[in-house]
């Protein structure tokens, strides 16, 4: 038995691919091994270094390493089940679409506040232009601007016809990338335009609603031709916050972030407070007021958390 040190690029529940020197070894956790003041469903994600002893075959994990960063999640807003998504990431592509199916802003600010609060920085990438007519394509460039205005970096693709593909390369050379996404807005076809030998499954849409609620799978990091790797999720259906303290979320709204030290309180909801200054720039249009709306009904979602919630 020697020590090792690997990167988790796959879990599949109770065994985990760990890589190491180009070697892949299946490992399991030690038995007693528990990891402190981590409340999830799965104490070790892809992208987690991991130390691991092995006779060659098999390994067991016996320490891991200090996040840099994470995406963490919960299946709903209700749900106790915590889950990290992906570990130590220097990117998250946020894989949206408003053809079918469509992103709702809600969902993509649940998941950019989120990411802002785990430190994960995000690329917001809007998927299947090819269907578009020119309302959608109005519609996207509103929201690329709402949301470039914040400061995260938008793209307009279309996986099937390659258009734009070349800016996506660009944007994932040398680094760690998590693709996220609801089911259906084409992140395996996406990952497939950026490296075609990949040649993940794409589903037909139809099928997830015959699949319902058990269509979960596994994250898997995958590495890229050109320098970096990219981890896929696929199964995702809602993006479900962590807890937080209500003061706290308008800290993750970046625009808000910049301009909350001049409300009058310090812990200031920007709901109803007198002079709030978030308030007073949603009003001067400099803060959109769907971003503003999202912000509110995440809030709102949070106090109707009921008794005993944790
Ligand atoms: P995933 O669940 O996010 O991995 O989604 P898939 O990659 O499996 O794609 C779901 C469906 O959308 C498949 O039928 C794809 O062929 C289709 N799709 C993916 N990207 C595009 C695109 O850019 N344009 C069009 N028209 N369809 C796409
Ligand atoms: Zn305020």
């Amino acid at each position: 038995m020697s020590d090792f040190t690997g990167i988790v690029i796959r879990s599949t529940g109770s065994w985990y691919a760990v890589k190491t020197n180009n070697e892949i070894i299946n490992c399991r956790l030690r038995r007693k091994f528990k990891i402190k003041g981590i409340k999830t469903t799965n104490p070790i994600a892809v992208g987690d270094i991991v130390k691991f002893i092995s006779d060659g075959k098999n390994g067991y994990i016996t320490a891991i390493e200090d996040r840099k960063n994470c995406i963490i999640r919960k299946a709903t807003n209700l749900s106790k089940q915590t889950h990290i998504v992906a570990a130590n990431l220097d990117l998250a592509i946020l894989v949206v679409t408003l053809a079918y199916p469509r992103t709702s802003t809600g969902f993509i600010d649940r998941f950019l506040s989120s990411a802002e609060a785990y430190d994960v920085e995000t690329a917001l990438v809007w998927n299947k232009i090819d269907i578009y007519d020119a309302r959608l394509f109005e519609l996207t460039t509103k929201y690329a601007k709402i949301y470039s205005n914040v400061g995260y970096q938008c793209f307009m693709v279309s996986a099937k016809t390659s258009e734009n593909i070349e800016q996506i390369k660009t944007l994932l050379k040398d680094k760690k990338t998590l693709m996220f996404g609801h089911s259906g807005v084409g992140k395996s076809e996406l990952i497939n335009a950026i490296h075609p030998e990949l040649k993940l499954k794409t589903k037909e849409i139809s099928l997830y609603h015959k699949k319902g609620k058990h269509a979960t799978t596994f994250a898997e990091m995958f590495d890229l031709p050109f320098g970096g790797s990219i981890i896929d999720t696929p199964g995702i259906k809602e993006f479900g916050l962590v807890d937080f303290n209500v003061e706290e979320l308008s800290h993750w709204f970046p625009e808000m972030k910049k301009v909350l030290s001049n409300c009058k309180f310090y812990n200031c909801t920007h709901i109803h407070e007198p002079q709030c200054a978030v308030r007073k720039a949603v009003e001067n249009g400099e803060i959109s007021e769907e971003r503003y709306y999202n912000y509110l009904s995440i809030l709102n979602n949070v106090e109707e958390q009921p008794a005993g919630w944790e």
